[in-house]
């Protein structure tokens, strides 16, 4: 009660402040709903956002679950009016800031989250700016036949709701947020408290510049104190019809419970396998520049590799000669004791506060010094050690030696847990490629790179933070979050 006053008063002064802001002071600003909101041409300035009772020049921040749904819905109907060109240039918005501010933002989040590295979270930022989908993926299906004209449109659910992980907090609101506007809808987020903060500044921001160029506000509403109720008022709110999850196996079954459509990009634990034809110092060097990309918080990192008995020595070899420092099968199992703890839900996990740590730190946690330049740790285990079973996110890697191929698919297929999520292979045999793609049956599959690679970067195709392994939708685009309509001329319309 107390809450619904005050943002009552919030809005009161927000709108005179508005008004006197933009010259309007004195005059009464016109009351305008959704159907009415002015019609701009692309890159114009729009009139100042009309403002209701609830969510008004809000710029998107919110306690209140039910206050957050019904701004983004506003903001949603407000945008349906709009043309394409409009919903570009929100996107557009969203780009540039992560682009312009990326360092700034960057640094922002590393404070906040304290997991990662620094140097990495900007660049995070302006990937998510750069290369995720917007409106020019969107399209249309047409049937001309006999019988007439049929169209097939890709239409928005309405408010999507969106739950982000920590591991990337910013850049995966940004990067939904981007795809999902441009797909006409609107969102309600509850981020991961560990990166609430820098979520929030990020809605922020993108709301300021959306509404000042637009006139919208609240087209990204976030929750600013996020809970596990939060998340589940959210999953059960009647006017959220479609779910936007990423995360953990926790967050997953959540959504799946609520008896929504939920679009889930969910854990993974990728396996390397590196047969005994690769190209050796490759493999080392992508092995190195997949596991250690921001202390191997990516969901798609290289989490475990599975090697030929034949090549076992030459590939240590070359992990060294590219500065990753190998471990003793004591340090590994010592390193594995402080840093996995479970099961929990059936599977082994990182504790939390090893989560995202580099090599130096998990050296120092077993007593062990490393050259300032170690890029990653790895070490000798067998199949089921911890460190292969549960997704570590952290920079050190377990080695498994296998005396076959097939013996090393086998492994590597087991430690997946049936995710099908990513999995990687180096070799050069396109058989063992293709036994290897059919067994693992994975969403992404990367050969001879990177595990980026097979989000677009470094690699054909395009990028998202969301992969929807669980679900099925794969690597996210704005027409994930559609729903098709088709439209039918019957005997007429066709023209040739
Ligand atoms: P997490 O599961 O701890 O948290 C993810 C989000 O879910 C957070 O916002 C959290 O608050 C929320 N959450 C957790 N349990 C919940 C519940 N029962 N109900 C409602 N909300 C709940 O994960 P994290 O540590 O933030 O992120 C790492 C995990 O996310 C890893 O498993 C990683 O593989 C996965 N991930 C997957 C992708 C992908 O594209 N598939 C991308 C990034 C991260």
């Amino acid at each position: 009660m107390i809450e619904a006053n005050e943002g009552l008063v919030r809005d009161v002064v927000e709108q005179v402040l508005e008004q006197v802001r933009t010259g309007w002071g004195g005059r009464v600003a016109p009351t305008v709903g959704a159907s009415a909101a002015p019609t701009l041409t692309a890159g114009s300035r729009a009139a100042p956002a009309v403002t209701g009772a609830v969510g008004a020049n809000r710029f998107g921040q919110f306690t209140d679950v039910n206050q957050a749904v019904q701004a983004a819905a506003k903001a949603q109907a407000q945008l349906m009016t709009r043309s394409l060109a409009q919903r570009k240039i929100a996107c557009d918005l969203i780009r540039r800031i992560c682009i312009d501010q990326a360092d700034r933002l960057g640094a922002m989040e590393f404070e906040e989250t304290r997991i990662g590295r620094p140097e990495h979270k900007g660049e995070k930022l302006v990937l998510a700016g750069e290369q995720s989908l917007g409106v020019e993926f969107l399209r249309s299906n047409v049937f001309s036949g006999d019988h007439g004209l049929t169209v097939e449109e890709f239409a928005p659910w309405g408010v999507v709701a969106v739950i982000t992980p920590v591991t990337h907090s910013l850049p995966t609101l940004a990067s939904n947020a981007i795809s999902i506007i441009a797909a006409g809808n609107s969102i309600v987020c509850n981020p991961h408290p560990g990166g609430a903060k820098i979520a929030c500044h990020g809605a922020k921001l993108f709301n300021q510049a959306i509404y000042e160029k637009l006139g919208i506000d609240n087209l990204l509403s976030i929750l600013t104190a996020p809970t596990l109720e939060t998340a589940g008022a959210m999953f059960g709110h009647p006017d959220i019809r479609l779910l936007a999850i990423t995360g953990g196996p926790g967050v997953v079954k959540a959504a799946l419970a609520s008896g929504k459509r939920a679009i889930c990009a969910g854990p993974g634990n990728p396996p390397v396998v590196v047969d005994a034809s690769a190209d050796i110092d490759n493999a080392a060097r992508c092995i190195i520049e997949g596991a250690a990309f921001d202390n191997n918080l990516l969901c798609l990192a290289e989490k475990e590799v599975f090697v030929e008995a034949a090549v076992w020595d030459k590939l240590h070899a070359a992990m060294k000669a590219h500065s990753a420092f190998e471990l003793s099968a004591q340090q590994i199992n010592a390193l594995a004791d402080k840093v996995i703890a479970g099961p929990t839900d059936g599977h082994l996990h990182a504790r939390r506060e090893f989560v995202g740590k580099g090599a130096a730190d998990l050296a120092a946690a077993i007593g062990v010094r490393v050259p300032p330049n170690t890029e990653l740790l790895f070490g000798p285990t067998g199949p089921d050690h911890p460190f292969v079973q549960a997704e570590q996110m952290m920079s050190c890697l377990p080695f498994v030696k296998a005396d076959g191929f097939e013996q090393a698919v086998a492994m590597a297929k087991q430690a997946e847990h049936g995710f099908r999520h990513t999995a990687i292979i180096h070799s050069r045999l396109v058989d063992h490629m293709t036994y290897m793609g059919k067994q693992m049956d994975t969403c992404l599959y990367v050969k001879n790179g990177p595990s980026m690679a097979g989000d677009g970067v470094g690699g054909e195709g395009y990028c998202s933070y969301s992969i929807a392994c669980t679900t099925g939708e794969g690597v996210t685009t704005p027409l994930t979050y559609t729903r098709m309509r088709r439209c039918v001329m019957v005997d007429n319309l066709r023209i040739i």
